[in-house]
């Protein structure tokens, strides 16, 4: 059993895939880390973020670098992560430990872009959960001054903006939604409304 739980930044995809996986008794992947981590690698290095080469000897080696979870969740690793996405090479490098994943019993949850759409087109659950721009970008806030960062409003609702941008636009796996997912908007769901509201579509197309 493969659910795939696809979106764009902050719309609550981490929240609900971790809530389904927990109700169904099933793994989770949230695939935005394996690209925060090569993001942060070429951060770390001082390379140019733009190096495809570079890019995707880390992706292929990632298994190789030690992170720690606070420093993937930055909005700077966030960008970086959604630049080296774009790049076919990354994205390939990264595709057999996704599907392998996704392949365990008795199921897995994955969240991410192209989970419905590349990475798992069989899945037999396809969720879409999306939330308008400016809700996405007070949650988003919120969280980053609840770990201490100096932000504000606009910053955050521009990142987010830019990053919608890279993501729907890029040649390879752009943010769609799967023709058979079931599309969720949170801008008006408390967390447990859009938990339930997942469960309730997981549940019936399951
Ligand atoms: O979901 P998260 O914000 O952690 O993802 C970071 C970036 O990684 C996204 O902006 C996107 O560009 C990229 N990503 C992707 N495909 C996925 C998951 C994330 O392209 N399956």
């Amino acid at each position: 059993m493969i659910i795939a739980v696809d979106g764009p930044a902050a719309a609550g995809k981490g929240t609900i895939a971790r809530a389904l996986a927990q109700h169904f008794g099933y793994h989770h992947l949230d695939t935005g880390t394996l690209y925060r981590r090569v993001g942060l690698e070429l951060l770390k290095s001082d390379g140019d973020i733009h190096d495809a080469k570079v890019a995707t000897a880390i992706a292929q080696n990632l298994h190789a670098y030690a992170w720690l979870d606070y420093e993937l969740r930055t909005e700077a690793v966030g960008a970086a992560a959604s630049i080296v996405a774009s790049i076919p090479e990354v994205r390939a490098a990264l595709l057999d430990f996704q599907r392998s994943f996704a392949e365990q019993k008795p199921g897995a949850v994955l969240d991410g872009r192209d989970i419905g759409t590349v990475v798992c087109p069989n899945a037999h659950v396809k969720l879409f959960i999306t939330a308008s721009p400016e809700v996405r970008a007070s949650r988003r806030l919120a969280e980053l001054q609840e770990s201490g960062a100096d932000v504000t409003f606009e910053a955050v609702l521009q990142d987010i903006r830019q990053r919608d941008e890279r993501d729907k636009n890029r040649t390879v796996a752009p943010l769609v939604p799967a023709k058979d997912a079931v599309v969720i908007n949170t801008s008006e769901m408390t967390a447990e409304e859009a938990i339930s509201a997942a469960v309730r579509a997981a549940s019936s197309a399951r």
